[in-house]
């Protein structure tokens, strides 16, 4: 007899399922892709069936191939793509259009038109978002003004909306739970992370009628339960991913950050129970909440980031392999005066500045393509401490430590300089499934296999990189970067 939990993480480009035993380690993984859609240029669509037919499918895989018996599954955590939205019907279970996904960038206009209505500081102050297509509320609108008859359904009350999570669930407990978590909730720009309620001035801006909406509980809640061959399961863990991998990484208390280097870079930190609103750009939104108490964290990305490593492998063609840019940089003694900023979209986060482009500085008669993956790597690590300092400024919270996943955080070379330029320490832990780890943590909490303390004092560290720059040298560094950055703005278009 064992004790398991089931993580589902419900990805952009994949269904997948992990098993995590009742000592918190991961002991298998289904993995399946699914279709992208992309009917028209901007637009970013999956099919919610197929959505839910992998995600099943993946789940039932793995208690096949381990073997396990369906009735030492203890629960079911889910970690989810944010901000995808579904409209179906709740009579037929049937959507009524397409998931639209976070990429789709169709409803920019009727985000101009909210901005032309004065509503950027409201949104900001109540949802913590800054108004973009991004988030789910202008989806559903969407769906409502472009699918015939769906607005007249949608107003007798028979469309139900959701993200991914409340798709799934809905599904799962066969049709009787319409629910989502606060992390979901607070990536949809029509719920008040404040008073934790559906905001009705967006409602009513959005045209979205109350009667759609799930219900919002915290992320560790009796969601649900999924019955198959005659068990129930419980679904106990609900969060958005980068939430999700937030509470993997164990960042429970104030100033624990995480950042996950992939092909972007994703940073959250923890800024404790009261919301921190930002100065720099920068998204605050709900960590988590465990009964009524609620952690708040800020949140920044950087668009290019790993992508600046394909660069230099598929543009440039300097390497074949990520992986070799970590010899190239430890081939080179010393500093090296070249600084890459590779603002290839314009830059986010805290400079906000769409015509900045990607740019080298420094070079010498000797600089050679070890300079250029050096300088690719440490732009990720000059990139990170941008969105880090910011959030420090906007919280007046000191960081504590940065955890670390994603592809690139393979790199030793950067993490040590990550470490060194942010002047902390960088923990990179050794199971950095960090997402799902965090939905099989939050399942387990609800039902009392574990406490925070437990999941705290059990995750295993890889590696912790240490900080070696003197003052003196990190500020001429992290100078030198600023100058560079100086010089890339406003370039397109002057
Ligand atoms: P995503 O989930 O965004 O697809 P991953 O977390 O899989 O990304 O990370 C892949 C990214 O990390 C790629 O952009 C790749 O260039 C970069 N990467 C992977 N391994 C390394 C490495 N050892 N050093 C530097 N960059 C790496």
């Amino acid at each position: 007899m064992g004790t398991y939990i089931i993580a589902l993480d419900q990805g952009t480009t994949s269904s997948r399922a992990l098993l995590v035993d009742g000592q918190g380690k991961m002991q298998g993984l289904a993995q399946q892709e699914f279709k992208q859609l992309y009917p028209k240029s901007g637009w970013v669509e999956h099919d919610p069936m197929e959505i839910l037919g992998t995600q099943l499918g993946v789940l039932k895989k793995l208690i096949k191939d381990k073997d396990i018996a369906l009735k030492d599954i203890k629960a079911i955590g889910i970690t989810n793509q944010r901000e995808t939205t579904v409209v179906w019907d709740k009579i037929t279970g049937k959507p009524v259009y397409n998931a639209i996904v976070w990429q789709d960038k169709r409803t920019a206009a009727i985000c101009e038109d909210l901005k032309r209505k004065g509503l950027t500081e409201h949104v900001r102050k109540t949802t913590g978002l800054v108004i973009d297509s991004y988030f789910s509320g202008t989806k559903v609108k969407w769906i409502l003004d472009n699918v015939s008859g769906a607005r007249a359904r949608a107003d007798q009350g028979t469309l139900l909306m959701g993200t991914i999570d409340s798709w799934l669930v809905w599904n799962m407990s066969a049709n009787k739970n319409h629910v989502t978590d606060y992390t979901n909730a607070s990536r949809t720009m029509i719920y008040d992370i404040v008073n934790l309620k559906w905001d009705k001035k967006m409602l009513a801006a959005l045209d979205i009628p109350k009667s759609m909406l799930p219900i919002v509980r915290p992320s560790t809640y009796h969601f649900g339960e999924y019955e198959t061959e005659g068990v129930k399961i419980p679904i106990t863990g609900i969060a958005g991913d980068q939430q999700a991998a937030l509470f993997g990484q164990g960042c429970f208390t104030k100033g624990t950050a995480k950042n996950t280097y992939g092909t972007g870079c994703f940073t959250l930190m923890n800024t404790g129970e009261e919301p921190r609103f930002s100065k720099n750009g920068l998204l605050t939104t709900i960590a988590y909440g465990l009964d009524r108490k609620i952690h708040y964290a800020l949140e920044g990305s950087i668009f290019i980031a790993g992508a600046a490593i394909q660069w230099l492998r598929d543009g440039l063609e300097l390497i074949k392999d990520a992986k070799e840019t970590e010899t190239l940089a430890n081939s080179l003694e010393g500093e090296s005066s070249v600084y890459v900023v590779p603002a290839f979209a314009g830059l986010g986060a805290p400079y906000w500045d769409m015509y900045a482009r990607g740019a080298i500085f420094g070079l010498t008669r000797d600089t050679g393509k070890a300079h250029l993956a050096k300088a690719t790597l440490e732009s990720l690590a000059y990139r990170t401490k941008d969105i880090l300092k910011a959030m420090e400024e906007d919280s007046s919270i000191q960081m504590k430590s940065l955890r670390v996943d994603g592809g690139a955080c393979a790199n030793n070379y950067l993490m040590q300089f990550q470490a060194d330029i942010l002047d902390t320490e960088v923990h990179r832990p050794e199971v950095i499934e960090s997402t799902a780890m965090g939905a099989a943590f939050l399942a387990g909490i609800q039902i009392g296999l574990w406490t925070l303390s437990d999941i705290d004092q059990n995750r295993l560290m890889d590696r912790i990189f240490s900080p070696t720059f003197d003052r003196i040298k990190r500020k001429r560094l992290y100078g030198n970067w600023k100058k560079a950055v100086e010089r890339t703005k406003g370039w397109e278009g002057n």
